[in-house]
């Protein structure tokens, strides 16, 4: 199964990816959690990235396109994937699918994770004060719910319109919202 989540900051994708990743023994590929690798190693890429995962900006469509190259097609193999943060932007979904599709590991399934604005701020707020993460600081938040608004949400039309888009009501309990994500991903016939 190749799966790709949608959603805004703090709509639990991370969480929910993973739960699928463990579900369906899927590899779990987070672009975000590449890049803070990166960034924690300080390698040549980290120090490119740093400032934009700080102002929570996206990083150039080339450098994740890099990075994501080889997981995507190597998990594509093997079991299936879920991508967690990527594609962020139209580009990126158009560059995946020429990458993927002549390998036959081209996505199948698009998730939206559908949550309203003021339950994500209160995610993310809340997130802070676990994780310490840079990029949850309010003036952060506002920037990336605004990129997402701009970006990243024409995926899901990108995706209906090629009758591949699950969406689930995101804001309940995580358990509630795994169990709906796995019953819907099991309705879906893939070859
Ligand atoms: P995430 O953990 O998915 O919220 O990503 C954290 C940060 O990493 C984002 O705010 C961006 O700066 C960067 N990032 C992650 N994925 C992408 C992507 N596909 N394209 C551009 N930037 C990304």
């Amino acid at each position: 199964m190749r799966i790709l989540m949608i959603g805004a900051p703090g709509a639990g994708k991370g969480t929910q990816a993973a739960r699928l990743a463990a579900n369906f023994s899927l590899t779990h590929v987070s672009s975000g959690d590449i890049l803070r690798g990166h960034v924690r190693e300080q390698s040549a890429v980290g120090r490119k990235v740093d400032g934009y995962l700080n102002s929570g900006t996206l990083v150039p469509d080339e450098i994740l396109l890099d990075l994501l190259r080889d997981p995507l097609l190597e998990a594509g193999r093997a079991a299936g994937y879920v991508l967690d943060g990527f594609p962020r932007n139209l580009k990126q979904a158009r560059a995946a699918h020429e990458m993927a599709e002549p390998l036959g590991v081209d996505v199948q399934a698009a998730v939206y994770l559908d949550v309203e604005r003021e339950e994500l701020v209160k995610r993310m707020l809340a997130r802070a004060e676990r994780e310490h993460r840079s990029d949850d600081r309010v003036e952060v938040i506002e920037q990336r719910l605004a990129l997402f608004d701009e970006h990243t949400r024409p995926l899901i039309d990108y995706y209906a319109a090629l009758k591949r888009v699950v969406t689930v009501d995101g804001a309940r309990d995580e358990d509630d919202v795994t169990r709906s994500l796995v019953l819907e991903l099991e309705k879906l016939t893939l070859d």
